[in-house]
């Protein structure tokens, strides 16, 4: 029996991986993702434009995001003691590790090298969706022995209590249901040095679509549409340039009521 045939990309051929068949039928190559992007949203875009009395649609790429459904919940006792486990088990194999000098491959937070605007302005889209992705963190947070090693490596002669103390004051007493234990409220509750590097570099499509835009364009500017399963849930456009700044700043001077 023939094996199947691998899933290919709408546009440019290659053969898709497991997250990207998940996502569609496009791979996460910039222009791809691009061209996919404008394809399908720019319709959405002009007609959410025209609700909102935005008179420049074309100026705000479209960048569709995913919609967070999840609720926010208390966090559980067992997720709590299924991620001691893990962290205690994680610690325990990284000090070994260490001690026997064997490979290692974390690196130092990839976001820490962008410049700090585009930093923001990507921590801005994340905030916006409500960090969808980081439902995959579960009861684990993706820690693993080379994170640990990362802590041990910035803070020679850290014990291994430390570390596991650091990661449990650090949960949040509220977190989205299901998703990451750290994932609260507000966000994530550890610092960026601390967690998992997959947690800095991973960049959905519409992430990478607005980071393309802002590197290759100079567009600071996004049409965020916040899709479900169901479709289009919600979307708002978002703006980090001195236009919009200005905009903002003749907006809180004007007289409360509005100018008559
Ligand atoms: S990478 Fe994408 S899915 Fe994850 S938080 Fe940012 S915008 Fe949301
Ligand atoms: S550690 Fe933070 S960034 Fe990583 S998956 Fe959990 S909540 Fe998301």
């Amino acid at each position: 029996m023939n094996p199947p045939s691998p899933a290919l990309c709408t546009y440019c051929g290659a053969a898709l991986d497991a997250l990207e068949i998940h996502f569609g039928d496009v791979c996460f190559g910039e222009t791809c993702i691009k061209r996919r992007a404008e394809k399908d949203w720019g319709a959405v875009r002009d007609r959410a434009a025209e609700n909102d009395g935005v008179s420049d649609p074309e100026t705000y790429p479209a960048t569709p995001i995913p919609a967070q459904q999840r609720k926010i919940e208390p966090l559980p006792a067992e997720r709590v003691a299924l991620f001691r486990t893990h962290l205690e088990t994680t610690i325990a194999a990284a000090f070994v590790l260490e001690s026997e000098g064997a490979e290692f491959h974390e690196a130092e937070p990839e976001s820490s090298w962008y410049p700090p605007a585009l930093s923001e302005w990507l921590g801005a889209i994340c905030a916006s969706c409500e960090g969808y992705c980081c439902e995959a963190g579960g009861d684990t947070a993706f820690l693993s022995t080379d994170t640990i090693r990362r802590i041990m490596r910035r803070e020679p002669g850290i014990s291994a209590e430390s570390i596991a103390a650091r990661y449990l004051e650090r949960l949040p007493a509220e977190s989205y249901a299901g998703a990451c234990v750290f994932q609260g409220p507000t966000g994530c509750t550890l610092p960026r040095e601390d967690r998992a590097n997959i947690c800095n570099v991973y960049l959905c499509k519409g992430l990478k679509t607005a980071k393309w835009n802002w590197e290759e364009k100079g567009v600071r500017r996004a049409f965020l549409g916040r899709m479900s399963m169901n479709g289009l849930e919600s979307y708002s456009f978002l703006a980090m340039d001195d236009e919009a700044r200005r905009d903002e700043a003749r907006k809180d001077e004007a007289p409360p009521g509005g100018a008559e």
